[in-house]
């Protein structure tokens, strides 16, 4: 199996002004595909990771041959991250949080403007390129994380219901150098239906 690069689920422009149609077209078709495309080349040297899942694949990095293990946790992460992130955004979303993760949130943070802040503050603070994450821990409790590069939380045993990239590439032709500005607009995009969907996996 090679890994293919999934189509956006909605128009490169549908996240205008918050994300422009610029920036999501070379994130998409030119970041992401290169992950997919060093994927595929790196697993093609040890054809028998070929058929696992980019999930298989970040749970046990161990398991994997040296030469292609930091190849395999950039790439595979990169791909894994990015094809769930197009799908916590939506048009004509963002806003409160609706369902079971509303509720978690106010359980796990006291209300929505905490947790906010908690991750705003993990997303600004996150050093050089990475993402912030909310995620559900091993015992079963929400909490803001961030991870470096392409890191993804499954590989700390931790599952991702909502994450922000905030490499400059997500961000630096609208936004310029102001991160926090671009963590403010993508809270006018979250699909809080997927991000429903992942918390009702997780749990
Ligand atoms: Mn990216």
């Amino acid at each position: 199996m090679t890994h293919v690069l999934p189509e956006l689920p909605y128009a490169y422009d549908a996240l205008e002004p918050f994300f422009d149609e610029e920036t999501m077209r070379l994130h998409h078709d030119k970041h992401h595909q290169a992950y997919v495309n060093n994927l595929n080349v790196a697993l093609e040297k040890h054809s028998e990771f070929e058929t696992l899942s980019v999930e298989d694949l970040l749970k046990d990095l161990n398991v994997l041959p040296e030469d292609i293990r930091t190849a395999v946790r950039n790439n595979a992460g990169g791909h894994f991250n990015h094809s769930l992130f197009w799908k916590m955004l939506a048009p004509n979303a963002g806003g409160l949080p609706t369902g079971e993760i509303a509720a978690g949130i106010t359980e796990a943070f006291g209300s929505f403007d905490e947790f906010k802040a908690q991750f705003k503050a993990a997303a600004v603070g996150r050093f050089g390129s990475g993402w912030a994450w909310l995620v559900l821990d091993k015992a079963g409790k929400l909490k803001v994380t961030s991870t470096a590069n392409q890191d993804n939380p499954i590989m700390n045993d931790e599952k991702a219901v909502l994450g922000l990239d905030v490499w400059e590439h997500a961000y630096y032709l609208k936004y310029r150098n102001l991160r926090p500005d671009y963590i403010e607009a993508f809270f006018s995009l979250v699909n809080w239906d997927f991000v429903n969907e992942l918390y009702a996996k997780a749990k």
